[in-house]
């Protein structure tokens, strides 16, 4: 982990005291203090968890790779090194997702799932969701093989929007910016509701941590996180509580 950093997670690389005192730290400093955070075992996975309350959130982490919510206070974090972090927010319901997408969980649609899930769960209809992806390795630098770009060429009919600097050998840079942006949009999600981060973790050494870039470093790569959560009732949950 580079030195006077704050590594939020990878509990197999840092000493796991040191990551819980971090996380305190990050918690008290965006004076949430006594919220819940709530991380999950994140496998490159398309499941969806959703936490159905505080004691729920309180659970030791499931494996997953989207959580969902829409109980005040509780933050939902998602940790990335060169991922997506998607953090979707519902504003009519009070609902709200944090997402790891890298490219096998947006292969495997983790945001359309996410989307589906939120409707399922809290009520949520896509046109309200408002969704941000965070810093990620970019079409800059996500350079990926030949056996990638056959996969999401199988799943996804706009797979040459994704892709660029193809090589002879098949492999190609992708951008997965751009995918989980058309994922939201293909689940209805409205396109003035889609904020995207032009950050890459591999070009700025001097923002992030990077998997890639850091791979075979000596020292271990720490990981970001991204998170989510609201203070109090949404206006409509409370209006819907008192019906
Ligand atoms: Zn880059």
């Amino acid at each position: 982990m580079p030195e006077g950093s704050l590594s939020l997670g990878n509990f197999r690389q840092d000493e796991r005291s040191n990551v819980v005192e971090n996380r305190r730290r990050f918690l008290s400093a965006l004076d949430a203090a006594d919220w819940t955070l709530v991380t999950a075992r994140q496998i490159h996975s398309a499941d969806v968890r959703a936490i159905s309350d505080i004691r729920d959130a309180q659970a030791d982490p499931a494996e997953c790779d989207a959580l969902t919510a829409h109980t005040p206070r509780i933050m939902l974090g998602v940790q990335t090194a060169d991922c997506v972090p998607a953090l979707v927010a519902d504003p009519r319901t009070g609902a709200f997702a944090a997402v790891h997408a890298g490219w096998r969980g947006t292969l495997a649609g983790i945001l359309a799932r996410t989307v589906e899930s939120m409707q399922l769960e809290w009520d949520s209809r896509p046109e309200d969701l408002l969704v941000a992806l965070g810093p990620a390795a970019a079409g800059c630098c996500l350079e990926v093989g030949p056996e990638v770009v056959a996969a999401f060429g199988k799943r996804y009919e706009y797979t040459d929007e994704l892709l660029s600097r193809r090589q002879a050998s098949g492999k190609a840079n992708l951008d997965l910016h751009r995918a989980n942006a058309r994922q939201a949009l293909d689940s209805g999600v409205s396109v003035e509701h889609i904020y995207s981060s032009d950050l890459c973790t591999i070009c700025r050494d001097d923002l992030f941590f990077s998997y890639r870039r850091e791979r075979g470093a000596e020292r271990p790569v720490g990981r970001l996180m991204g998170v989510i959560g609201r203070d109090s009732q949404s206006r409509n949950s409370q209006s819907r509580n008192s019906l």
